[in-house]
């Protein structure tokens, strides 16, 4: 299952040997999910933006630059009857997606806001200042502001939510493997994280005060 979603989201879910897994994600028994966010904290983030100068002494954000939230999950296919059952395997899956879900929540809330056209990207409207360039430069700190603060705020809910989905395998369901005495086969988790109930409420963003509109 791959997508490319035309705000941001860019998300693969891949079925791939479990020695994959190792090597792309470390030392993980199940499966993986690695995400980061694009766009943000490089070099063209600001001359990315686009701030029509009206006049040489006002301006306003029209499209703040894109931030992309990439995520990749790894699931072992050639584990079965080793360290998980058919089941077992598709409780994984269902594992990863959810976290997958919870990432894309978390995007909506924080990050899809403050890029593009965006409500927090635009909510400052048009900034008048008498002197060339500077409605501009504000605005253009304002958006740097902006994501620095939304994105502390994605991290930390997002940590939060995830922790739980983590959490699941405290109840993982693991029956005696049939054909290698004394050793267990991973099928199943028991209570999967109801979403969004089980998750924490949203934290309120973090939104630095515009710049007056007038000087
Ligand atoms: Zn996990």
């Amino acid at each position: 299952m791959a997508s490319a979603d035309p705000h941001g989201l860019d998300i693969e879910l891949m079925m791939t040997p479990h020695a994959a897994i190792q090597s792309t994600c470390g030392a993980k028994n199940l499966s993986c999910l690695i995400w980061r966010i694009t766009s943000i904290n490089d070099s063209d983030d600001i001359s990315n933006q686009y701030i029509s100068t009206r006049c040489s002494r006002c301006a306003e954000v029209r499209r703040a630059a894109r931030i992309d939230l990439v995520l990749r999950g790894y699931i072992p296919n050639d584990n079965i009857g080793t360290v998980f059952t058919v089941a077992g395997q598709a409780a994984v899956a269902g594992h990863e997606n959810r976290h997958v879900l919870v990432h894309t929540l978390a995007y909506n809330e924080y990050l899809r806001p403050i890029q593009g056209t965006g409500s927090y990207a635009t909510r400052c409207g048009r900034i008048y200042r008498p002197e060339p360039g500077e409605a501009q430069a504000l605005l253009s700190m304002y958006l740097q502001d902006l994501r620095t603060r939304m994105t502390a705020v994605f991290v930390n809910w997002d940590n939060r939510a995830q922790a739980i989905i983590e959490n699941e395998y405290a109840s993982a369901d693991n029956i005696p493997n049939p054909t290698v005495p004394n050793t267990l086969l991973f099928n199943g988790i028991k209570k999967p994280t109801k979403i969004p109930g089980d998750l924490p409420k949203y934290l309120p963003p973090d939104l630095p005060d515009c710049p007056r509109a007038n000087p």
